[in-house]
């Protein structure tokens, strides 16, 4: 019978106790089934161990799809264009990286291109494809290989550090030139309020739990 803790909290791989480690201290717990909405602390220090976020699945999924469509028109859109003396320049994201470098300094242009087009792909690609099927109890194929990299490739997702630089850089260019910003721009503002929510709809512990759930495990 489903109970209405059940029908709250993600299914539970088989067999079990499950265990928490506190991030913080090391304190071993029992990880319980938590109703949605709720979240588990360690008893020592207090750190969350876990929580239970509501409509993760569905969340994640529209926040990674909608930052993929951002992305469309962040990579295609121009980005801002600029108005010195006559000369009009407009520029987008991935031409932004390639006149990096072009310009001599290729370190900085690979690495723009990496943190704010790359990883970001890689993430929110990688959440559609294993939350859409899991939504439906399904694994999709090389789900759990996709988790690890989607894992990896978290802390490189820059696109606030780059978007901060950018307003850093704009203002001081804003007193030699004209500056507008373009919908690349307003696309990429919109991506990272998508990225951030997709990363955040979902606990890391309930995404393995249901990889394994959907595996037979
Ligand atoms: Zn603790």
């Amino acid at each position: 019978m489903r109970t209405r803790l059940s029908i709250l909290t993600w299914p539970k791989p088989k067999g079990g106790p499950h265990h928490a480690i506190c991030h913080y201290c090391d304190t071993v717990h029992v990880a319980e089934p938590i109703p949605e909405g709720s979240r588990a602390n360690c008893i020592l220090c207090g750190a969350t161990l876990f929580q239970n976020r509501p409509a993760s699945l569905a969340r994640v999924t529209s926040f990674s799809l909608t930052a993929l469509l951002l992305m469309l028109v962040v990579h295609t859109a121009p980005f801002v264009s600029m108005d010195a003396g006559g000369m009009w320049t407009e520029l987008t994201l991935p031409g932004a990286a390639k006149a990096l470098i072009d310009d001599g300094t290729p370190l900085v242009g690979f690495g723009v291109a990496l943190f704010t087009i790359v990883t970001p792909l890689i993430l929110a690609g990688g959440l559609v494809y294993v939350c859409g099927p899991l939504m439906l109890g399904r694994l999709a194929p090389g789900a759990m290989f996709v988790t690890r990299w989607m894992s990896r490739s978290e802390p490189w997702n820059m696109i606030e550090v780059f978007l901060l630089g950018v307003l850093v850089s704009l203002l001081k260019l804003g007193k030699v030139a004209e500056l507008h910003f373009g919908i690349g721009f307003w696309a990429f503002a919109g991506l990272m309020f998508c990225m951030a929510g997709a990363v955040a709809a979902i606990d890391k512990r309930e995404l393995w739990d249901r990889l394994e759930v959907a595996r037979g495990g």
